[in-house]
C-alpha cells in the first residue's frame, strides 16, 4: 500500500478513535494514582491496556500521601463518590527519584534560588517530611496503599491495590492485592 494510503487509512481509525463520546465517568471503572516521573508517561498506560476515556489517573511525586484531607484523597473521593470509580491501583515504580533526593541539597538549591529560610522552616514538620521523600519504594507504596485503604472517606467496597512498575522494562508487580471488604 503506498505510503499516503497508509497514512489515511491511519488517520481514518484515529479520528473514529477521537470522536468516540467519551463520558466525564471512566470506561474501566478504574483509578490510578502514580508518580509524576517522565518515564511512566504513556507508558504506563499502555502497559496496563489503559485507554482516553477508561481511567481517572493522579499523580504526584513520589506516589505520596502526606495529608490524610489532601489533594489525593480529595481526588480519590470525587473518583469514587462522584464518577464512578470502583477500585483504586496505586502504583510506585522503580527506581523513583524522591527515593534519592538528597534534603540539605535540595534545601540549599532553593535558598540560593531566593526561597526564604523562612518558607522553608514552616513546612511542617519538616522539609523531608513534608516533601515525602522516602528510602524504601516498597515500604513507600506499602504505607500509600494502606492510608487510602484505611480512609474513612473511602469505602470499603472498594479495593485497593497497590502495584510496583518497572520504569525500564513496562512490567508491574502486585505487592498489595486489594479486595473488598465488608462493612
Ligand atoms: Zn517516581
Amino acid at each position: 500500500m503506498p505510503v499516503l494510503d497508509e497514512v489515511l487509512a491511519h488517520n481514518a481509525g484515529f479520528v473514529e478513535e477521537r470522536t468516540k463520546p467519551f463520558g466525564r465517568s471512566p470506561a474501566k471503572k478504574i483509578a490510578i494514582f502514580t508518580c509524576m516521573d517522565t518515564r511512566l508517561v504513556d507508558f504506563l498506560e499502555p502497559a496496563m491496556g489503559v485507554k482516553r476515556g477508561d481511567a481517572k489517573i493522579i499523580k504526584n511525586a513520589g506516589t505520596t500521601v502526606i495529608d490524610p484531607r489532601g489533594g489525593v484523597i480529595r481526588s480519590l473521593v470525587v473518583a469514587v463518590h462522584a464518577l464512578g470509580c470502583e477500585e483504586i491501583f496505586v502504583i510506585g515504580h522503580l527506581d523513583c527519584g524522591m527515593g534519592q533526593i538528597d534534603e540539605k541539597k535540595l534545601e540549599r538549591k532553593m535558598r540560593a534560588s531566593g526561597v526564604s529560610q523562612r518558607a522553608i522552616t514552616e513546612l511542617q514538620p519538616s522539609l523531608s517530611e513534608w516533601l515525602g521523600t522516602f528510602k524504601d519504594v516498597y515500604g513507600n507504596l506499602r504505607r500509600v496503599t494502606k492510608i487510602i485503604r484505611q480512609n474513612p472517606l473511602i469505602p470499603k467496597s472498594v479495593p485497593v491495590h497497590g502495584l510496583m512498575f518497572d520504569p525500564a522494562t513496562g512490567k508491574l508487580e502486585v505487592v498489595v492485592r486489594g479486595a473488598k471488604r465488608g462493612r
